[in-house]
């Protein structure tokens, strides 16, 4: 088995590694550090939670701890699609270059121009920053990248989803055609492979094993929510999900929550909220300095549920989440096996609900396609509960009740207190409004369905 002293890094990087508690190198850091080490463009093929923000950082402070930075030339640069990755790497960075002098500067929104530009003017080793927010500082003249010497993209599909690859083209025009090139991606698209074939040269390509074949310990299990009331859809959902929390009790120590689209995050953490729960959201349009917080929280245990968006909780290192569930069920499949691989981490048990509507059992369909494996299917929790039975009912509602108030329509209102029924479907902003200061109710009220007292299995098996 290879071990760490073996891979020809840097001593005082060694000491930090050993200080960081790692025994082994993970696959992806013994197929990558080596050519790394050797100057040579690396292919990796790996997600996050496989170790692979270290098979490019521990290379790369090996390789910079000779040698100075000049001021404005950063001799290193590491793009991330998002903030909270760039972070982390940054993290990462600050961990094993703890014996080391070597500077670096986080490039993200959020962070004055000015702070960042001071550490530029003085010179930085490493460079970690979001495509955007680097190219804004190129543009300003505050910035040269010719003395880029290695560059690493992390997570190139997910800036392939973002709308990225533009600018990512340009940053590589701008950086030096003698630079190395670390390129990570969990998938290769097409449009990912013409930009490594455009930029890399002759990469040694290192693939480890997709998430979903490392999975067993994660038990997975889909509820299939009927209704041909759309716009009940949202409200049903919310109404499954707390009833597969609840179910859950104290075994879900913490859980991330996704959803597909932003506005269903906060929709879906404010009405976690009002029902008591301890819930908070993370999507792109929140600042920075509210997701950095909301992390945190969620890090140290004081947000026990976190609402999340894919883009969001892409490449965040969370160690031990009890519980995923997916509100929406991913229209990428690939998502699919990020969001369950965020539970039953290094061999820790986890579990990973799904919630499918009508609608959505196509994607279910290519997700089972893509794990080779039928989701086990679970009864639906709140099958006899009122939302379905309303369902029934003829609807008289104006057009103009869109989505957006849904969020206000599933209130914990007090005349729902006793059936955990939305309140009585009030139409209209005002009164929407009016309850909304009213006393939240924690779980189902006093009525308790039977299977809730029933374990996982058995209700799988029921
Ligand atoms: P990453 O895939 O880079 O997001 O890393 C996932 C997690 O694995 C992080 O918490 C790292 O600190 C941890 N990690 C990275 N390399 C190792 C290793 N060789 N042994 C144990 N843990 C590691």
């Amino acid at each position: 088995m290879t071990k760490f002293t073996d891979l020809n890094l840097n001593p005082k990087v060694l000491k930090a590694i050993e200080e960081a508690g790692y025994e082994t190198p993970t696959p992806i850091q013994e197929g990558a550090i080596p050519p790394a080490l050797e100057g040579r463009d690396v292919l990796g093929i790996a997600q996050t939670g496989t170790g692979k923000t270290a098979s490019f950082t521990l290379p790369m402070i090996t390789l910079l701890a000779r040698g100075r930075a000049r001021a404005r030339m950063p001799r290193s640069l590491v793009l991330c699609p998002t903030r909270e990755l760039a972070a982390q790497v940054a993290e990462n960075f600050d961990t094993y270059t703890k014996h080391l002098k070597l500077t670096k500067a986080l490039l993200i929104g959020g962070v004055s121009f000015k702070e960042q530009e001071a550490l530029i003017d003085r010179g930085v080793d490493v460079l970690i920053a979001t495509p955007g927010r680097l190219l804004d500082h190129f543009e300003r003249g505050k910035l040269l990248l010719t003395g880029v010497q290695i560059m690493v993209v992390d997570e190139a599909d997910r800036m392939l989803d973002m709308g990225f690859i533009p600018d990512i083209e340009r940053i590589f025009s701008l950086t030096p055609f003698t630079r190395q090139t670390l390129f990570f991606s969990a998938t290769m698209a097409p449009e990912i492979e013409r930009i490594t074939d455009t930029f890399l040269s002759a990469p040694a390509r290192i693939e480890v094993a997709r998430q979903a074949t490392a999975s067993e310990t994660i038990e997975q299990g889909v509820v299939m929510v009927k209704g041909r009331r759309r716009d009940r859809e949202g409200s049903t959902k919310r109404k499954v999900l707390r009833a597969l929390i609840d179910a859950e009790g104290d075994k879900c120590t913490n859980a991330i929550i996704f959803c597909n689209r932003k506005t269903d995050v906060d929709i879906t953490a404010k009405s976690l909220k009002k029902y008591g729960y301890n819930a908070a959201p993370i999507h792109g349009d929140l600042d920075q300095s509210q997701r950095m917080k909301t992390l945190d929280g969620f890090r140290d245990g004081s947000v026990r549920l976190l609402v999340a968006s894919d883009v969001a909780a892409r490449g965040l290192d969370i160690p031990s989440v009890s519980h995923v569930f997916n509100f929406d069920v991913p229209s990428h499949p690939e998502d699919y096996v990020h969001r369950i691989g965020r539970t039953g981490r290094a061999g820790r048990e986890g579990k990973a609900i799904t919630i499918c509507s009508a609608r959505d059992e196509k994607a279910l369909d290519a997700i089972e396609k893509l794990i080779q494996k039928e989701i086990p299917r679970l009864d639906n929790p709140v099958q006899a509960e009122p939302a379905e039975a309303e369902d029934k009912k003829p609807e008289k509602k104006s057009r103009a009740s869109t989505r957006k108030d849904e969020g206000k329509k599933d209130k914990p209102a007090k005349d729902a207190a006793s059936t955990d029924k939305p309140a009585k479907e009030k139409r209209g902003r005002g009164r929407g409004r009016r309850d909304e200061g009213g006393p939240a109710v924690v779980g189902m009220g006093d009525h308790l369905p039977s299977f809730i007292a029933l374990s996982f299995d058995e209700r799988r098996a029921g």
